[in-house]
């Protein structure tokens, strides 16, 4: 029997990413508060927060200092915009400070609303750019299958996933996918990660030869995929990319949207992974997900190439409303205030070994296959058969089960395709509650296994 709020949910509600008629039966979960890293719902039962909401809160739920900024700034001037030249200082502030932390050379930010927008901007400019320099044919974008980059049409045609492809007529053409760099499941038996990495690398290039390099004009990468799995790639990726990236004059887009502000231990995640990207996209952490706000770092020679366009054309002709929102700027300034002042990266560096020890001992469990990550994130995969690798049928649910069990024992973790269980708890989670939040997976596993044998 659902509960009062739960039947107006379901009577009212479109979820995002839910099964739709399954959430008929079974209800939302409905949370009322957060705490730290926990949240609660409407019983009062608590949860560590293993995602991180959807891997954005990274200072955790009651940062007072972030509702502070934002009351100040909601109260002081809650909207302008930056169309036609209009500005206000914490665009202004915040694009300096970025400016300032961007593992690339960076002549400007242009702000949006989330991770989609950045990505859809990201191709958009890659078009534009290419225009300008007379280069028409040079339009086609690369990423790779299980990376995720939002739902936009342009950004939902990258994403590799079968879900946002399957009867929404995508990807648009244009759009070409390339091998999930996952070593556990893409390599050769006795293949090192290196040698997978360099076939990986050939692969790229053979694409880029078929298509034609003039008709190739960006590659687009997470550092460490989330939505597709959690998968971290494998030894010297992205360096053997690259290479063959630079030799076509292909543009490299790191997708940060996950991984930047701290995630990796290192302010962005190519920092982490040696990768040397033209561009970033950038979400969520940049604001610890209080409130929505997006962007892409613009290099040099892009700027310079946007400044000849409006001399030629007129105005920039993309933006949005919300491009640079007062409020999301206030805050992601704060944001990153506390980051710096409270060494959260360092600290999120510092807790890692004993977030990845925890992790990587799960790999001993009856039912996982691989337990994996980097940094404060990480994935693990259930197996039928450890020996073989093989998997369970995707109908039987399974790391949907084992997801429900976390939850029972007070942990919300994500389950993604392929049988895999993402873990991406707030950065200032503390060594005790790693521990608690492994504990209950471990429980959840356990359960799992005597459920489905
Ligand atoms: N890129 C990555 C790597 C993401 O993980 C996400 C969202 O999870 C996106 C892009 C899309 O961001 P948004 O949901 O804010 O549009």
């Amino acid at each position: 029997m659902l509960s009062n709020l739960a039947t107006r949910d379901v009577e009212t509600l479109l979820h995002p990413y839910t099964h739709l008629s399954n959430h008929r039966r079974t209800g939302p979960l409905v949370l009322e508060r957060g705490e730290g890293v926990h949240v609660y719902d409407t019983e009062g039962r608590p949860y560590i927060e293993g995602m991180s909401g959807l891997w954005c809160t990274a200072l955790g739920y009651s940062n007072a200092e972030l509702v502070e900024a934002a009351r100040v700034q909601m109260g002081r001037l809650p909207f302008t915009h930056l169309f036609s030249g209009r500005s206000h200082d914490p665009a202004i502030e915040l694009a300096e400070t970025l400016k300032e932390l961007m593992p690339v050379p960076t002549a400007k930010i242009f702000f949006c609303s989330s991770g989609s927008e950045a990505n859809d901007t990201q191709v958009k400019l890659a078009w534009y750019y290419n225009n300008a320099l007379g280069r028409p044919q040079k339009k086609k974008i690369i990423a790779r299958r299980k990376g995720y980059h939002g739902v936009t049409i342009a950004s939902a045609s990258m994403t590799g996933l079968p879900a946002n492809h399957m009867d929404w007529d995508l990807p648009l053409p244009g759009f070409l996918h390339v091998s999930t760099p996952h070593h556990y499941r893409g390599a050769e038996p006795g293949e090192s990660e290196e040698s997978y990495s360099a076939r990986l690398a050939a692969e790229l290039e053979e694409t880029i030869l078929r298509e034609g390099p003039d008709t190739v004009a960006a590659f687009i990468a997470e550092p460490v995929m989330g939505a597709g799995g959690a998968i971290l790639p494998p030894k010297g990726y992205f360096p053997a990319i690259q290479a063959v990236l630079s030799r076509y004059d292909v543009r490299l887009i790191a997708d940060e949207v996950i991984c930047g502000f701290g995630r990796l231990g290192t302010w962005f995640g190519a920092q982490a992974l040696d990768m040397r990207p033209d561009t970033i996209s950038f979400a969520k952490a940049v604001t610890s997900g209080y409130v929505p706000l997006g962007g892409i770092s613009i290099d040099p020679a892009l700027d310079e190439v946007l400044i000849g366009q409006s001399e030629k054309l007129g105005g920039f002709g993309h933006g949005t409303t919300y491009s640079g929102h007062p409020v999301a700027c206030a805050v992601a300034i704060k944001a990153i205030e506390i980051y710096r002042r409270d060494r959260v990266i360092e600290g999120a560096a510092e807790k890692a070994p004993h977030f990845q020890r925890r992790l990587s001992a799960l790999a001993d469990h009856d039912i996982v296959g691989e337990a994996k990550g980097l940094g404060l994130i990480g994935g693990l995969e259930i197996v039928a058969d450890k020996a073989s690798r093989r998997q369970y049928e995707p109908k039987a649910g399974v790391a949907a089960r084992c997801v429900a069990f976390a939850q029972e024992e007070g942990l919300i973790v994500r389950f993604l395709a392929g049988d895999r269980v993402a873990v991406c708890p707030p950065l200032i989670i503390t060594p005790d509650e790693i521990d608690s939040l492994f504990d209950r997976l471990t429980r959840a596993l356990d359960r799992t296994r005597d459920w489905i044998r």
